[in-house]
Order: structure tokens, then sequence, then C-alpha cells
């Protein structure tokens, strides 16, 4: 079977992109080495397929210790994470995917985990209610979120290090897709390259999901090598036109041009005009959409540009931007 993490880099210098979070990252784990310290708790955020899950087990490797992942959802007791964190070994790493779905109660159970390492339970009810405190392994919380806006002020405030993950430019992408065109073992020109990294929605997960069905066509059909055509034609196969939009991303700019005349749309009335999740729309699509420059955000919601237009076929509008 194939390891689905074969494509994830191991260590720092193999991660591309990102040079900002590396570097505060680099200095950080440095330090903890030097001073024989556990690393301060550390908070990404951004897009999905950015890369969160990938630095925390290459900070993992770095620091020679172990990771537990586990998401959010899955603490859903006290207990849930006092033995969570008692499986763990001194100096290891938590992390948790989703940090925003914690529960409140969770939540302020584990500010006293971070800071003083420390849980305290009270045990029974009434007049034989007793507290006692656990004390826990000194480990490092790595959280990840795409929604940094749902986590409280004194839970980001715990976080040492709060680092945002941005989309990758398509040099980036095209770097990281001759990494691991090598381990998929297949051969692309560099025009193919291009184009499929032009498509992966500056997001290297979308790109290996891609690099893989180029892999699979190339497999089916006996392809040697993929020249750009050959790219184009796996592409259109896949539904994905030439900026990389999909399907769900090119609805959300028919909609806000036919329906809602182009904008300012809000994003409730978007979601019900496209029956789509708010959470998908604005975390999944719309970081891309910007970034293309097909969609602008204002106060009073989100509006088509011409390049939006242009992009679904539509012809320039003077009164849009
Ligand atoms: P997130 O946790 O932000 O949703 P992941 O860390 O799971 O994203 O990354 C998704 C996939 O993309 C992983 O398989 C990983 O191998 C790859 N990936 C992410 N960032 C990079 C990078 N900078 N260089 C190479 N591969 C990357």
């Amino acid at each position: 079977m194939e390891n689905r993490s074969a494509l994830r880099p191991l260590y720092l210098k193999d991660f591309t992109g990102q040079e900002k979070v590396k570097k505060i990252l680099e200095i950080a784990l440095s330090s903890a080495k030097k001073r024989q310290a556990t690393l301060d708790h550390i908070l990404f955020y951004g897009p999905p397929g950015t890369g969160k899950t990938t630095l925390a087990t290459i900070i993992a490797n770095e620091m020679e210790k172990n990771i537990k992942i586990v998401s959010a959802p899955m603490i859903e007791k006290k207990g849930d994470l006092v033995a969570l964190i008692n499986s763990l070994q001194e100096g290891d790493i938590l992390f948790v995917d989703e940090i925003h779905r914690l529960s409140k109660q969770i939540e302020e159970t584990i500010y006293s985990a971070m800071e003083d390492f420390r849980i305290d339970i009270v045990s029974g009810g009434g007049l034989r209610a007793r507290n006692f405190s656990i004390n826990l392994p000194k480990f490092t919380l790595i959280g990840a979120t795409t929604r940094l806006n749902l986590l409280s002020s004194p839970f980001r405030s715990r976080f040492g290090i709060i680092c945002r993950l941005e989309l990758y430019s398509v040099e980036e992408l095209i770097e990281i897709a001759r990494k691991n065109t090598i381990k998929l073992n297949i051969k692309l020109t560099e025009e193919a390259l291009f184009e499929i990294a032009k498509c992966s929605r500056g997001t290297p997960r979308i790109l290996n999901q891609l690099l893989k069905r180029v892999r699979d066509f190339a497999v089916v059909h006996n392809w040697e090598v993929v020249d750009r055509e050959k790219s184009l034609h796996i592409l259109k196969e896949l539904g994905i036109d030439e900026n990389g939009l999909d399907s769900m991303d090119r609805k959300i700019l028919q909609v806000i041009y036919e329906v809602f005349k182009g904008g300012p749309v809000g994003l409730n009335a978007l979601s019900l005009a496209l029956n789509e999740d708010k959470d998908t729309i604005e975390n999944v699509h719309e970081p891309f959409l910007v970034k293309m420059g097909f969609i602008i955000r204002t106060s009073r919601g989100r509006k088509i540009t011409n390049l939006g237009l242009k992009a679904i076929g539509k012809s320039l509008n003077s009164e849009l931007f």
C-alpha cells in the first residue's frame, strides 16, 4: 500500500516556501535545543493543505521527539486530555488540528496544562467534592486552525509563537512538484510542471493530488513523459480549468455575477444561494479567488472583478472593478 505521507518533507531544509515561518521556527528550535528546554507552544493558521501538519511533524523530527496527532473534536472530556498528555514523554509534541473546535471546558483546562503543566480535577460532588491536581510531562502544544478568528484571545495569548501560512507561488509549487515527481516515479516536461503547478490553487496538498492523478494517467497510458498537451488533457478530464478553478469556484463566481449582479454579497446569502457550507466557501474557495484577483472582499461583502468575469467567460463590465 502507498504510504500516504510519502510526499511529506521530513526536515525544515526540505520544506519549500513559507520563508518567514521557517526563519522563526529555525531560531526557536535552535534556542530550545541549546537550552535543552521544551519548545514553546506554537499556533499555525492558514488555508487547508498549506503545511501545518507537515511543519508539526518536521518540528518533532528536528527536536528528535515524538508527536501525537489528534483532531480537536476527539478530545471530548477532561479525562481524554489528561490521558493524551500523560502518554507523552517530556518535550514531546501534541498536535491538535482544528483547534478552534475544542469545547469551552477543554479550552479552559488546557490553559493550566499549557502554563503550569498541571490540570486541576474535582472528584465527587456536594460535601464529598475533593480537589486535586495532576502533574503532566512538559510538552509542546502545536495547534492548527483555518479560523484564527474563532480562537479566544486568552487562548491565543498562551501560544509563544503564532505563524500564518500563506498560499504558495507557482514557482514554489513547481519546486515541490520537481521533488515529488521523483518520489512518484513520473517524468513531466517543464511546461507540464508549470501547468500543473498553476492549477494547484496555491496549495501543496492539491498539487500532490494532481500529481498522483498524472501518475495514474501515465501508468494507464504507458506515457514515459507527460508534456504540456497531456497535462492539459488530464486537467480537463478532472474538471479543472486553465486558471485552476474547480466547479465550485466557478459556481461561486457565476452566482455572484448572475444572482447578486456582481455583488457585494454577504457570506450568508452566498451560502444559501450555493447550498454550500459557509466555512468551505470562506476558507477553501475564497482565499484562492481573492489571490487570483477574481473577487474582492469589501466591508459590505464580496464583489466579482473584471478578471473574475473573464474567468467565467463573461464580458467586461465597466461598473465593476
Ligand atoms: P495542513 O495541515 O495545512 O492542512 P498538510 O501539512 O497536511 O496541510 O499538507 C498537505 C500535503 O501537502 C502534505 O502531504 C504535504 O506533504 C504537502 N506539503 C505541504 N506543505 C509543503 C511544503 N512546503 N513542501 C512540500 N510539501 C508540502
